[in-house]
């Protein structure tokens, strides 16, 4: 019995090896982002207007299965590249913004507002509603 079922399972691998020949075939950090997006949209969506979120979800999620079964292998590729360089990017730029900038939001009415690092204590006017207070960056 367990020989037959090894039997079935390896030719059910073999015509998935020939399927996925020549195709991306990749679950590349693109396609897994896409992917849980998606997923995540899908859960939200009940709570999102107008079929909007599961709109997004299907063209997420159908867009990874494309990349995942395109046989433009190359573009493919590039396209992760791309995404990959993309987020390293936002990445660095966020570190850099964390860096020089200190992040706070106004005590009355929660207007958000950033100072230079490093200038001990300062006297900050919000720009929204006026009120000041002493804030150490
Ligand atoms: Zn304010």
């Amino acid at each position: 019995m367990q020989g037959i079922w090894m039997q079935r399972l390896l030719k059910l691998y073999q015509k998935y090896a020939q399927f996925i020949r020549g195709r991306y075939g990749r679950w590349d950090q693109l396609n897994k982002v896409m992917v849980i997006t998606g997923l995540v949209v899908s859960i939200f969506s009940r709570w999102i207007s107008y079929y909007i979120g599961d709109l997004l979800a299907v063209i997420l999620v159908g867009f990874a299965l494309y990349r995942f079964l395109s046989k433009r292998i190359y573009p493919r590729s590039n396209e992760n590249q791309k995404f990959l360089q993309l987020v390293t990017k936002i990445r660095q730029r966020d570190f850099k913004l964390d860096r020089t900038y200190r992040h706070f939001k106004c005590p009355s009415c929660k207007q958000k507002m950033r100072a230079p690092r490093g200038k001990g204590k300062i006297k900050v006017t919000c720009k929204n509603c006026h009120t000041q207070f002493i804030k150490k960056v």
